[in-house]
Order: structure tokens, then sequence, then C-alpha cells
């Protein structure tokens, strides 16, 4: 793309913008140091009792990596 006038350098950064955008996934997780996640209870709060824990596979939607129910992080909401 050859950028000539003002509008077309806007036009240029809004496609960039886009596209850069539709790269990123929306899911995407942190990883778990970013959270403070360790693998025991806080104060009762426990993975398994969290809306972000995926039981079937002992995964968090928004943690990376393997996660234990017994497991907690910053991010814990419960249901
Ligand atoms: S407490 Fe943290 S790691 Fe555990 S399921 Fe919730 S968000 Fe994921």
């Amino acid at each position: 793309m050859k950028i000539t006038t003002r509008r077309s350098f806007f036009n240029y950064m809004a496609l960039l913008g886009l596209v850069t955008f539709s790269a990123t996934p929306l899911h995407a997780k942190g990883p778990k140091e970013a959270f403070k996640y360790q693998e025991s209870p806080k104060d009762g709060k426990k993975c398994s009792d969290c809306i972000h824990f995926i039981a079937q596979s002992n995964e968090c939607k928004v943690v990376r990596g393997s996660i234990s129910p017994e497991g907690w992080c910053t991010l814990y909401n419960q249901k």
C-alpha cells in the first residue's frame, strides 16, 4: 500500500489496527506467576470453586497450564 496522502495514512493505520486486533486471541491466557498461582487453597478458596476452572481438563479459562482443583490465584472468582 502506497501512502501518499494524509487520508491514505489514516486508512493504512486503521487497517493495521484491524489486522493486529484480529491476530490477537480474545481468550489469551496469562502465566501462573502473573496471578500468583499456588497449588493449595487460600483462605478456603480453591480453583474447583472458581468460575474460570474447567474440571474436565484441569485447565483454567484465564491462566495457562495445568491447574489443580486445589489451587488458587488472584483471579479467583467464586461460582
Ligand atoms: S483460581 Fe485462578 S487459576 Fe484457579 S480456576 Fe480461578 S482463575 Fe483459574
